[in-house]
């Protein structure tokens, strides 16, 4: 097996030359071993700067967006956190060395139940991943201190916003057809009170779901 240190650190130094300057976030991703989330015929690029096919039609996503979105969140040692669309598990298991907990879920059987795999073979034993439709949250987890959504929504889903905790994020891509993809940033505020910034253009394949 090859050394894939060198190649995980040049990756983690570009991602900070590109204004990520979130240490723990930046320490998590030198640490997870990115090549053992993509299939073994992929494992040499698994460290370019670039989105993926993990199958299904579906990416492992760009590092440098993967960081972004997690410095966004601004998550403590002590969050709980919901990721909806978690792929291969790669983002997860970044999140799980940055969180107390991390929820996953994943709407295709055959991604979410390799992911599951791959998390407990490397040892993310605060990660848990469910194969379903991740649009509604994950109701019996909630609430959380941050959720993020690794694909674009049409519009925000409402019940995943309702699961934050008051002063919780939520980050994730919206969808505004003509003018591309939105990364947003929700803070819940209180009850019915969200705070909605706009923190860049992204481009991610669809959140597919009934919320
Ligand atoms: N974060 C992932 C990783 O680290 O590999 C990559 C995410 S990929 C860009 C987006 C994922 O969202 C896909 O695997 C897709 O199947 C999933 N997805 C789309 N709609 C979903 C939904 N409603 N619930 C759960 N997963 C969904």
């Amino acid at each position: 097996m090859p050394d894939f240190r060198p190649a995980r650190d040049q990756m983690v130094d570009l991602i900070a030359s590109r204004g990520v300057g979130d240490d723990r976030t930046l320490a998590a991703m030198r640490a997870v071993p990115r090549e053992m989330f993509l299939p073994s015929h992929m494992q040499d690029v698994a460290h370019e700067d670039a989105p993926l096919s993990i199958g299904e039609g579906q990416t492992i996503s760009q590092p440098t967006i993967v960081a972004m979105m997690i410095e966004a969140a601004g998550i403590g040692p002590q969050a709980s956190v919901l990721e909806v669309g978690a792929g291969s598990g790669y983002a997860v298991a970044v999140l799980s060395r940055i969180a107390r907990k991390v929820y996953g879920i994943e709407r295709h059987r055959s991604l979410g139940e390799a992911a599951a795999e791959r998390l407990a073979r490397l040892g993310y034993t605060n990660a848990e991943i469910r194969v379903g439709d991740g649009s509604k949250g994950w109701p019996e987890a909630a609430p959380f201190d941050a959720i993020i959504v690794s694909a674009a929504a049409a519009k925000v889903p409402e019940g995943i916003r309702r699961q934050l905790i008051i002063g919780g994020r939520l980050i994730v891509p919206v969808d505004e057809s003509i003018a591309g993809q939105a990364l947003q940033r929700i803070t819940r505020r209180g009850d019915d009170d969200f705070d909605v910034e706009t923190l860049a253009k992204v481009q991610f394949v669809p959140l597919i779901g009934e919320g």
